[in-house]
């Protein structure tokens, strides 16, 4: 499906000219996507150690005239173009909507904390992000605990008082943030012992390396490690073996996502797998 996405638009091509037509017309269909909501949100499960349901991880899908673009391109596209910010709002309304269905619908076990929502840089920086936030929580009667906000290391490039002061605040009222993507970045780690941030999120990279040999992985025992010296969670993402999950487990490290667990999944395949999750 991704390569489809991909080819679609051609973006990789040695020719110029093709190139740019492929990007304006990109551009035009996310445009009209935003304009007609034509996208729609997928959640894959995250685990704790005793297997059952911790959270959740909110991903958006876009299927172009019935051909799925990969989230990598659109999501690109979307911030070259500052669509990102309503697209982000719509995701971060639609994740709201459907925690508050579940709870509703009582399809949360009780080990569910939270539902964790990717935000692009752009985004975090648009000024009306915190009382987004504000009027979602009351809107949808949430405690602000249930949102974990997904950043990445470039959310502090440049005018980075301004995001510390947006993280301060928003952690103030309760909502959670992961790091993700940790360790791809170029940033310094000294922000970490400013920030107040909840958890760290081990990239997929790194997850790999783990079935390639029977050796440790340095890198990830490392990362465990500085997250428990912050008194931070770690979750590690792309957990596709059983034998990265035991590693990983002797390791401390004590939340999962994956395709080992489960692949994002629609609003109801999600509940079902819920529901099977806690009768065995
Ligand atoms: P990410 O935040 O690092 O998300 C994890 C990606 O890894 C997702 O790809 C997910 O489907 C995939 N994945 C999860 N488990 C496994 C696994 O076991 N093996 C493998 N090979 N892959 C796994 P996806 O959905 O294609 O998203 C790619 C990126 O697009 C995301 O990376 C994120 O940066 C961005 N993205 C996706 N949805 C959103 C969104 O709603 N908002 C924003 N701002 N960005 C999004
Ligand atoms: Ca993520
Ligand atoms: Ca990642
Ligand atoms: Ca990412």
């Amino acid at each position: 499906a991704k390569s489809l996405g991909r080819s679609a638009y051609s973006l990789y091509t040695d020719n110029m000219q093709q190139q740019t037509q492929d990007k304006l017309n990109l551009f035009n269909d996310l445009h009209q996507a935003i304009e007609e909501e034509a996208f729609y949100l997928v959640f894959q499960p995250q685990l704790n150690s005793r297997g059952e349901a911790s959270g959740a991880e909110v991903l958006c899908r876009w299927n172009n005239n019935g051909v799925p673009v990969a989230p990598d391109v659109f999501i690109a596209a979307a911030e070259e173009t500052n669509l990102i910010i309503p697209l982000g709002r719509w995701i971060l309304r639609q994740s709201c909507r459907h925690l508050q269905h579940w709870r509703q619908q009582g399809c949360l076990p009780a080990s569910f904390r939270q539902l964790a929502v990717n935000i692009s840089p752009i985004q975090f920086r648009d000024p009306q992000f915190e009382s987004l936030i504000n009027e979602l929580l009351e809107e949808y009667s949430l405690e602000p605990q249930w949102l974990e906000l997904e950043i990445t290391e470039n959310t502090f490039l440049g005018n980075n008082d301004e995001a510390r002061n947006k993280i301060e605040r928003l952690s103030q009222l309760g909502i959670r943030f992961a790091l993700d993507d940790f360790g791809t970045g170029y940033s310094s780690l000294s922000y970490l012992q400013q920030l107040p941030l909840h958890k760290l999120k081990i990239d997929r990279s790194f997850i790999t390396d783990i079935d390639k040999t029977d050796q440790p992985v340095p890198i990830i025992e490392s990362i465990i490690q500085l997250g428990h010296n912050l008194g931070l969670d770690v979750i590690a993402e792309g957990v596709e073996t059983e034998q990265q999950r035991d590693y990983l487990l002797a390791h401390q490290c004590y939340e999962f996502q994956g395709y080992w667990f489960s692949k994002p999944l629609n609003d109801e395949a999600f509940c079902r797998y819920l529901a099977e999750l806690q009768s065995c």
